[in-house]
């Protein structure tokens, strides 16, 4: 880690942490720091998305003010996605922008979150409403430091792993269904594998389409309703939770608009269960609710929702205009979503 933030040759280091990371690791990464000659200081905001906020981000920004940190310093982000999207804002908003390195500690961000530049926060119950493209310097991950992560947080962070098999390389996805006992059990091997392809497979796709501009748009897989639920429940549902329900929902809905091969779903049901991610939703869940939520953007873009589709285990469906996402009208959306809901009910009960 020392040698990630030397790199970056910043004057003065601020070492931001959730208060759960802050008193596991935070001590350890400033020594780290310090030990090849670096001037860091931990700061810590409590942990939960809840504060993923404005006030969240204005409260670091005002310490940072208070400590005399300029411009030339840097932000290490040390923690999970939370804590790599709120302080990567931090970084790139503050005195307009300094460099940040991601040191991700949740299984979640180190298989996505840390990588690609998304920071951001949420504002009014919508995801991720306000936020910048931010590049990190450096991402340094160990996967030692998941040993103290509980397991119902490991495992959420499973599900944007097979998200990312799911659109883009259907070998991997077979690697995970060989493998999902020992990565479900969290299995160092298997552990270290779910992490080196995913990043792979997310780095070449921001690489690609930095800025969202076209093929970045598959990485939304499973997230516009996933967005909605966790929205709808006020984050009690985790995100890796969440984008689970949504990859099974918008597999239903894709099969059901003949845009996924019949099956896909099914596979992914299977996949997900057996990696310790069962269906979990249940009624009563207000389908109106979910789809206002589930566009947020629905001024700008003409009341439709997108969705990102498979085609096929691995490929993400391209619609008539080429583009990745399947702009549809939430009317009709509707029925399509309410036969997929009853299946997930059913299958929630099924295996309850
Ligand atoms: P999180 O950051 O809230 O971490 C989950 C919990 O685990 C927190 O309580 C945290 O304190 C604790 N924790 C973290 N590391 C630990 C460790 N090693 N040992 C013990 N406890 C530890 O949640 P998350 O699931 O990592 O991230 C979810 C967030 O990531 C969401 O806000 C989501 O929107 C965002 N995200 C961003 C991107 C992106 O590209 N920027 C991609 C996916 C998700």
């Amino acid at each position: 880690l020392g040698d990630a933030c030397a790199a970056v040759q910043a004057h003065r280091y601020a070492v931001i942490a959730d208060s759960r990371v802050a008193g596991l690791y935070g001590q350890r990464a400033v020594n780290a720091l310090a030990s090849v000659g670096l001037d860091a200081e931990l700061f810590s905001f409590p942990a939960g998305e809840w504060n993923k906020s404005a006030e969240g981000w204005m409260g670091l920004c005002a310490e940072l003010l208070g400590e005399g940190f300029g411009r030339d310093s840097a932000v290490v982000a040390l923690g999970g996605g939370v804590t790599g999207d709120l302080a990567g804002f931090v970084a790139s908003t503050y005195m307009r922008g300094m460099p940040v390195i991601q040191v991700p500690t949740t299984l979640l961000s180190m298989v996505d979150a840390s990588v690609g530049g998304k920071t951001g926060i949420d504002a009014g119950q919508v995801k991720n409403a306000v936020g910048t493209f931010h590049h990190p310097a450096a991402v340094v991950i160990d996967p030692e430091l998941l040993g103290t992560l509980a397991r119902y947080q490991r495992i959420s962070g499973i599900a944007e792993a097979v998200k990312a098999a799911a659109i883009r390389d259907a070998g991997f996805f077979t690697w995970i269904e060989d493998r999902a006992a020992a990565v479900r059990d969290g299995d160092a091997e298997a552990t270290v594998g779910l992490i080196e392809h995913s990043v792979r497979i997310k780095a070449e796709v921001v690489t690609e389409d930095p800025e969202e501009l076209g093929l970045r748009a598959i990485l939304n897989f499973g997230h516009t309703f996933g967005h909605a639920l966790e929205s709808v429940t006020g984050f009690a549902m985790l995100h890796g939770e969440a984008v689970a329900a949504g990859m099974r929902m918008e597999a239903r809905l894709g099969e059901s608009l003949g845009v996924t091969i019949a099956g896909v779903g099914e596979r992914l049901d299977r996949l997900l269960e057996s990696c310790g991610l069962p269906e979990v939703l249940e009624p009563p869940l207000d389908l109106d609710d979910l789809l206002e939520r589930a566009r947020p953007d629905k001024k700008s873009r003409g009341g439709h929702l997108h969705w990102v589709l498979l085609a096929d285990l691995g490929i993400v469906a391209t619609g008539d205009d080429g583009e990745y996402t399947h702009a549809i009208a939430a009317a009709e959306c509707r029925g399509p979503l309410e036969a997929a809901l009853r299946d997930a009910f059913e299958a929630a009960d099924s295996s309850a």
